[in-house]
């Protein structure tokens, strides 16, 4: 019960429209891409889109449909225990489309696929295959599932050629349980982004929290010291939005000035960037990240 607490005046923000924007938004019509930018209504949109001064646009893909085999209480993606089978054209095509659209970096999301022997790791590392054989100089980054922390299929995706190998841990440790699917598992999580880092040490590890949950403040700097021990390079932290009624409440809207805070925490912990802000998402202008703080 309980009444649903009111939107800060940060969050009812006008939507910035950087000057790629419109040229993307154009080339995407007919290419057949399902983006997480346009159909989650992102309010990036603009800022990743149009990219910075150096102007290096950024978009999510959603790959193996659109239900996935879990149902984390944050998510507003349809649970199947049986979702339709892969389509086997999707890398294929998603190559094609992202090699005619003009991308500078691209982040491949995808459902979680508990009913597939592989659990989809062949799909995702025959996507980054195709993609990067036709756009050799576009940065790819997957946002994987945990692979219920399968070695075999974290290993796949790491030597698939990718640059940014992300899986979110989502929430601190103690919160888990209630705001993750009870088959993802902190430990695990933390076990994923550390083997990934073992298998290719040149590759970039990426990861996200949300706030607001419930969350203390010591439990968010434990979870920014693990992420940092497992050797996570990158982290994004942003605040979490209940998608419908259904869905786990938000308990707290957290100031800017407190996500600055985490920022400059990320910075004194060693992450190569941390990207921290209410409207921040894990792939947030994650191409003008990579250039400005990995690159040089
Ligand atoms: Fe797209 Fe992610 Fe940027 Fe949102 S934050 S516009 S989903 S790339
Ligand atoms: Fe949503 Fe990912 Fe959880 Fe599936 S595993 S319900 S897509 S957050």
């Amino acid at each position: 019960g309980g009444q649903r607490l009111r939107l800060p005046p940060w969050l009812k923000t006008e939507i910035p429209v950087g000057k790629n924007f419109s040229k993307l938004k154009e080339n995407l019509r007919g290419l057949n891409l399902h983006t997480v930018c346009e159909e989650a209504r992102c309010p990036n949109i603009g800022e990743c889109w149009g990219g910075g001064p150096d102007a290096t646009a950024t978009a999510t893909i959603m790959l193996m449909g659109d239900t996935c085999t879990r149902g984390c209480r944050f998510c507003s993606v349809k649970t199947s225990k049986a979702p339709p089978p892969l389509d086997p054209n999707e890398p294929i095509n998603t190559a094609i489309a992202i090699a005619a659209w003009g991308l500078d970096y691209v982040v491949l999301t995808s459902v979680d696929r508990d009913d597939l022997p592989d659990q989809g790791s062949n799909h995702l590392s025959q996507t980054v295959m195709e993609l990067k054989k036709r756009s050799p100089q576009l940065l790819v980054e997957c946002l994987t599932p945990d692979f219920r922390g399968d070695h075999d299929c974290v290993e796949r995706v790491v030597r698939s050629g990718l640059d940014v190998f992300a899986h979110n841990i989502e929430t601190v440790e103690e919160l888990t349980w209630l705001v993750r699917d009870p088959r993802a598992k902190y430990q695990q999580s933390m076990d994923v982004l550390r083997y990934a880092k073992q298998v290719r040490p040149d590759v970039v590890t990426k990861s996200s929290i949300m706030l607001g949950l419930g969350e203390k403040d010591d439990q968010v700097r434990k979870t920014l010291e693990d992420l940092r021990e497992v050797g996570v390079d990158c982290v994004t932290l942003g605040q979490y939005m209940q998608p419908t009624k259904r869905h786990i409440k938000v308990s707290e809207y957290v100031t800017p000035e407190k996500f600055s805070q985490w920022e400059t925490i990320g910075k004194e912990l060693g992450f190569l960037y941390t990207a921290s802000g209410p409207l921040v998402r894990s792939s947030y202008k994650a191409g003008e990240y990579f250039i400005k703080n990995i690159i040089q």
